[in-house]
């Protein structure tokens, strides 16, 4: 049955090292339903650790979350890449870990990286630096990410660094996306004004929370459920779909 559901697919876990302690799995699952969210994504950076503990944590309480992790291409653009499962996106994690550059994360520079249970207690640190580029192109992201079983959406396309529009310049030709994200910084209005030519290219607007108060209820998604199919039905407009974002 077709239903609007708030969403907000972007988020980060206390396994990115810009993220605050805060973001756990309880509490993350705690603001989403205390904001009226019916349907997180968590999505960390280059690495999907913390995605099984967030589903479990999420378990019984009403709110669908999406396993999911934001890859840095080798241009260093940012793509949130989602799956209906844990086993997906922990499959595209591992083919991601072996496009990283070997380096060790510097704790005291970047933030600590923690892999955490579905209650928020610490189990280890992840050492490796998962805040780099890997030496994957958006298109075998986006390529890599469909034959994993996912979906990947440009990430933050308003913003000045890590974005596909900053980055690059444009959307390549014939990159199989199902649309775009807009941080919270940018208006719908503002942005089709702004980019006429993406007319054709669906919306959403995610938090990209690394904090709790960072979370956002801006997009509505009018689907028949929270798998990813459904996801690229609603940004494309297909089927009765559709999303529907609010300027505030
Ligand atoms: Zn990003
Ligand atoms: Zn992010």
């Amino acid at each position: 049955m077709l239903r609007a559901r708030w969403a907000d697919l972007h988020l980060h876990t206390v396994l990115s090292p810009c993220a605050e302690v805060e973001m756990i799995p309880p509490l993350i699952v705690r603001q989403a339903l205390a904001l009226g969210l019916d349907w997180i994504a968590v999505t960390d950076h280059n690495s999907a650790g913390n995605v099984r503990a967030m589903v479990a944590a999420a378990e019984g309480t009403g709110l669908a979350v999406t396993p999911g992790l934001e890859v840095e291409s080798r241009e260093e653009v940012h793509l949130v890449c989602l799956f209906d499962t844990a086993e997906q996106a922990e499959a595209w994690g591992a083919l991601i870990a072996a496009h990283l550059p070997p380096g060790r994360n510097d704790e005291r520079f970047f933030g600590a990286q923690y892999l955490v249970d579905a209650q928020g207690e610490y189990l280890r640190t992840e050492e490796r630096l998962l805040l780099t580029s890997t030496d994957l192109t958006v298109e075998e992201i986006v390529q890599g990410t469909a034959a994993a079983g996912g979906v990947a959406i440009p990430a933050h396309v308003d913003r000045p660094n890590n974005s596909l529009l900053a980055n690059l310049g444009f959307v390549p030709q014939g990159l199989d996306i199902p649309g775009l994200e807009i941080s919270r910084w940018a208006t719908e209005s503002e942005f089709r004004a702004a980019h006429p030519d993406l007319a054709s290219h669906g919306l959403i607007s995610s938090g990209d929370a690394h904090r709790l108060s960072e979370m956002l209820r801006r997009t509505a998604i009018v689907s028949r459920g929270t798998a990813v199919t459904e996801l690229v039905r609603a940004l494309r407009d297909e089927g009765g779909c559709g999303v529907v974002l609010r300027d505030t």
